[in-house]
């Protein structure tokens, strides 16, 4: 009795003297963070969090298979918490069992039964680890670039604790310390393949078990704050100080030393994004140190998939590396001491093809089980790029000049913004002082929607459903000007900010309380970002608004539009705003359309290339987002190729032009807006697809 405490309670003080040593380091480089910013801390909204995603495991789910593998061993570690109390009270007394409940035969059941759950859900991850090994499929696994052996070495000591486990408790049934008298069927079966071989040895496989399954235990625990299975302390807390309801939809604004940053008037140690590591926050720090390496967000990455060097799990990792490789500079009192390796640039931490790769997408923040913020990080390193080093893709200079100068990606200037108005069979009416009382809708046009030549057939087409179903509207014309997206996702977060006010201060002159978009990027920003300006309105996208007027009666489509049709799910209308149902109401109203949904639609729509002011960017690395999703589009056969937003409707009429070019069978579609579809069916005879296609390539 004596000697196994003794070994065990050393054993015990060594493992926590190691593990508190790092766990210790960990926190003060935590601390060295900077402050969030407020309202980030709200304990209830964090424990619901905790609850379905944490306990409930709720994003895991979402790949059934590797899901419930985790969910098996996550909770048959909760449960096995409970013989690891067993096995130290066993320490001091051999016979001991927990109170109240300690020899209730469901517990002793529940117990074996999640040993048993737990070694099923290791064989699974196991014959996941075999089935997806970089080695077989390379940048298609989304292991590569995980480090495996060290998934492998906890695979196998989770095993380890489970089978000694098995053999102290299969002992202790023999020897009369076992706390169940039924129940715990698997200790019962071991304890009858030991039961020949007497009480003495039965005595020493009890003692060697149970000191052999806590030895592992404890290594387990020095080896989990060494590692990436540093996620199993992190998470809940990841979880809870996540962005709520998500990090996708807006973009915070600039945040220094957890204060906005005031444009009008910076102060002078104003640190603008991240430029090292110790500029993120300490929720930052805590995201590169939970990331589980699972490889969810790489596997659904456009620029990953596409052969780009950016994949947000190893950007991650990349990131967490340095920020222990920097601890030591970090954590001495002379934060000037020592050689600095950039954050960002050629030979840093983060390569700038990697932090340029990125198009905003959020399908990595969607996928990723513990709640890390890739785009938030993603544009926080671009902020410090272009607004402190002026260091940024050189054609996207280009872009952001015209919308200094003309308010528009394309410079073409605000007396352009009502040529679409040219043609219509009534008169658009324009905002002039206040929003008159009979106008319920302010129709916020775009710059794709007004300049674009795609972009206005869709703007004429909204606008005459609108028109149709007596929905009043009136548009700002020339005091229009660009949302301010492509500026604020490529990190020139003042140009934002002066757009942006400028709308608002138009907005709020006018009166503006409901206003409709067709562009996924100015609702996104309208709704979710000019709040944080102070302009609130009710903002829809013409895709819900349609569906409710077709809902209500307000518009009849009774034209056949005899045609197989494609969905293409924008980012920015679903993925960040969970508008996913009222395209494809509209489709379904439409009488003859036949909706072939594509592979990757919803939450898990693929990218067109267009977002994180990617469209003003060349992509000479890989091959292109926009053929990429073209291709899974036209593998439909769709006679129609739809999607809810110019620059995707753009870019896919890109990749379909391209096809076509290149004689690709199935290629000669026309790629359009659901409004533009709906419009056809509401007002016109029925017209044979192939001849309302035209052809050629769209304009850029
Ligand atoms: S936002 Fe999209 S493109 Fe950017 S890292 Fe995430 S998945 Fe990749
Ligand atoms: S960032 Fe999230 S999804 Fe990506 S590998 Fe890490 S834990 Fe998995």
């Amino acid at each position: 009795m004596v000697p196994r405490m003794i070994v065990g309670l050393a054993m015990t003080a060594a493992a926590f003297f190691f593990a508190g040593r790092r766990s210790l380091l960990l926190y003060r480089l935590g601390r060295a963070g900077q402050p969030v910013e407020p309202g980030r801390i709200a304990i209830g909204a964090r424990a619901w969090a905790d609850l379905g995603e944490v306990l409930g495991q709720r994003k895991l789910f979402r790949w059934p298979m590797p899901g419930l593998a985790h969910a098996f061993v996550f909770w048959g570690f909760l449960v096995l918490a409970l013989t690891l109390v067993e096995g130290y009270g066993a320490l001091f007394q051999r016979d001991f069992h927990l109170p109240v409940i300690g020899r209730a035969t469901w517990l002793g059941f529940t117990e074996d039964l999640f040993v048993l759950l737990t070694m099923v859900g290791i064989v699974a991850f196991a014959r996941l680890r075999l089935w997806d090994r970089p080695a077989a499929t390379g940048r298609r696994s989304r292991f590569f670039g995980s480090h495996l052996g060290a998934a492998w070495l906890v695979l196998f000591m989770v095993f380890n604790v489970l089978w000694s486990l098995l053999l102290y408790r299969g002992a202790q049934v023999n020897t009369g310390n076992f706390p169940f008298a039924d129940g715990a069927f698997l200790s019962e079966a071991v304890a009858r393949v030991l039961r020949p071989l007497g009480r003495t040895a039965n005595d020493l496989i009890e003692t060697a078990g149970l000191l052999l399954a806590l030895g592992i235990v404890l290594a387990f625990l020095v080896l989990v704050v060494h590692s990436k299975h540093l996620h199993i302390f992190t998470a809940p807390l990841n979880v809870a100080f996540s962005r709520r309801p998500r990090a996708l939809g807006a973009l915070l604004p600039v945040y220094c030393a957890g204060e906005p940053v005031d444009f009008s008037d910076p102060g002078d140690d104003d640190r603008i994004g991240r430029g090292a590591i110790e500029d993120f926050t300490w929720k930052g720090l805590l995201d590169f140190a939970t990331c589980t390496e699972c490889g969810r967000c790489q596997s659904q990455c456009p620029a990953w998939n596409t052969g780009k060097p950016l994949s947000p799990k190893l950007l991650v990792m990349g990131l967490r590396d340095h920020a222990l490789a920097q601890a030591p500079y970090l954590l001495a009192d002379d934060r000037d001491a020592g050689a600095r390796r950039p954050l960002v640039g050629k030979g840093g931490v983060v390569e700038p093809d990697v932090l340029w790769s990125c198009t905003t997408c959020g399908a990595c923040v969607e996928q990723c089980p513990v709640d890390i913020e890739h785009v938030d990080h993603i544009v926080d390193m671009r902020r410090y790029q272009v607004l402190v080093e002026g260091a940024f893709p050189a054609e996207a200079a280009v872009m952001l000049r015209n919308l200094e100068h003309a308010g528009d990606p394309w410079g073409r200037g605000a007396r352009e913004r009502l040529a679409w108005t040219v043609g219509l069979p009534f008169e658009v009416p324009v905002v002039e002082g206040r929003i008159p009382d009979d106008v319920e809708y302010l129709f916020w046009v775009g710059c794709a929607g007004a300049l674009d030549s795609r972009g206005q057939r869709t703007t004429q087409a909204v606008a005459e459903l609108l028109h149709e179903a007596g929905v009043g509207f009136a548009i700002l014309g020339g005091a229009e000007t660009c949302t301010g997206d492509p500026a604020r996702r490529i990190g020139n977060e003042y140009l934002f900010q002066t757009l942006a006010q400028s709308n608002v201060d138009t907005l709020t002159a006018a009166g503006a309380r409901k206003v409709v978009a067709t562009c996924a990027h100015c609702f996104n920003t309208l709704a979710n970002e000019y709040p944080q300006l102070g302009g609130r309105y009710e903002v829809v996208h013409h895709t819900q608004l349609l569906a409710r007027l077709v809902a209500e009666g307000r518009l009849v489509p009774v034209a056949p539009v005899d045609a197989t049709v494609t969905y293409h799910d924008p980012c920015y209308l679903g993925r960040h705003n969970r508008v996913f149902a009222p395209p494809r109401d509209i489709l379904a109203h439409v009488p003859g359309a036949r909706l072939a949904e594509l592979p990757r639609s919803r939450e898990q729509s693929f990218c067109c290339g267009a977002g994180g002011a990617r469209m003003w960017m060349d992509e000479p690395i890989g091959t292109r987002i926009n053929e990429n999703r073209t291709d899974e589009v036209l593998a439909q056969r769709p006679d129609l190729v739809t999607a809810a937003c110019p620059y995707c409707v753009v870019m896919l009429a890109d990749g379909v032009a391209l096809r076509q070019q290149q004689g690709r069978a199935g290629a000669d579609v026309e790629v359009t807006d659901v409004a533009e579809v709906l419009l056809r069916s509401v007002r016109a005879p029925a017209v044979p697809v192939a001849a309302a296609s035209e052809p050629g390539g769209p304009q850029r």
